[in-house]
């Protein structure tokens, strides 16, 4: 089948590649229709590795993914041919610890799309269990099911630190995954979010996504910002999104007493923080690794129109240009926010 490959670091290419996919029981056979860029596919296209992952043989890249359904296995009753889904990209091994424990996205064991040296869905047709296959109303798009991916993010973050109505949220970092953790902290209540970034056109896209104070560093102190929006008393909850220590360096003056912090964006390297500003305010520290059941409830909202991430899809590419979308994505224009290949149909 014809795939985008990661050949090497710095080398892609869109060819045949064979990949063996037996059909069990339990399984979907599905055709790609729409799958998103993300970060982490092009910083394994330009570094090769992220963390202990490391490429070293070719891998197909992508893994925000919606697509129809083909072909069922012999025991799938809940799906069939046509149906329209998004898929969860993790598959944990069903009977570790962590998933018995229901926490199935920190299973060590757990098999990645477009994470060395699981292959990503960048091609035709994919086996998947049915367990992690979703499926999307007929309003729903296939652009909007791949954004589903991305989004559970925001929604795993704002589950986790227990948003309250009315809640002041403070988000971090204006990248995909901080766009969608404004629209999962608004849907989860928050009455306002402030939103920080050095890139002027994210900060304004940011405030068409609803009530977004939003606050460029560069030449604002999004402490001010926060202390004259709370009175001086603090955000209740700050998500980390831009993975950027020095931007993480003063978290804990953002948050007011027995406020909560949410680890989202993954720092490249190690960053200090000071445990004593912490303390004095009996901070919450969450910190997020992916997503566990949200995704029902991510299709849900965007369904019901309380979650809009169309706004946040600003390029499409088709299949036959993957390797050029990739180079636009490598160089992402500061307006752009998500990239999204759409494959033949
Ligand atoms: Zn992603």
């Amino acid at each position: 089948m014809e795939a985008l490959v990661l050949e090497r670091k710095d080398e892609l290419s869109l060819r045949d590649v064979f990949v063996e996919e037996a059909l069990g029981p339990r399984d979907v056979r599905i055709a790609l229709r729409t799958v998103g860029v993300c970060g982490s596919d092009v910083h394994y296209y330009t570094h090769g590795a992220i963390g202990p992952f490391v490429v070293k043989e070719p891998m197909i890249l992508g893994h925000e993914a919606a697509g129809q359904v083909v072909e069922v296995g012999s025991a799938v009753t809940e799906l069939k041919p046509g149906d329209r889904v998004c898929m969860e990209p993790g598959i944990p091994d069903p009977t570790s610890r962590a998933t018995r424990l229901g926490k199935y996205n920190l299973d060590p064991a757990v098999r990645f799309w477009a994470t060395p040296p699981v292959h990503g869905v960048l091609r035709p047709t994919v086996v998947h269990p049915a367990d992690f296959t979703f499926k999307l109303p007929d309003h729903v798009s296939f652009a909007e099911g791949a954004m589903v991916e991305p989004l559970a993010v925001g929604v795993h973050a704002a589950t986790k630190v227990q948003v309250q109505p009315g809640d002041l949220a403070v988000v971090i970092g204006a990248g995909p995954i901080g766009m969608v953790t404004i629209l999962a902290a608004l849907a989860a209540g928050c009455s306002r979010v402030i939103v920080s970034d050095i890139h002027e056109p994210k900060l304004v896209l940011a405030r068409t996504l609803g009530p977004v104070i939003s606050v460029n560093v560069r030449s604002q102190s999004l402490l001010s910002v926060v202390t004259r929006e709370s009175d001086g008393w603090g955000a209740d909850v700050v998500f980390e999104c831009s993975g950027y220590p020095p931007a993480m360096a003063d978290i804990f003056d953002l948050i007011c007493p027995g406020g909560k912090v949410a680890l989202v964006g993954i720092p490249l390297e190690p960053f200090a923080f000071d445990v004593s500003k912490a303390q004095v305010k009996e901070a919450r520290v969450e910190s997020i690794f992916r997503y566990a059941h949200v995704y029902p409830r991510a299709v849900a909202m965007i369904a019901s129109g309380k979650i809009d991430v169309k706004p946040l899809i600003t390029d499409r590419f088709a299949f036959k240009d993957s390797v050029e979308a990739f180079e636009f994505a490598k160089a992402m224009p500061p307006a752009s926010v998500k990239v999204q290949i759409d494959m033949p149909a």
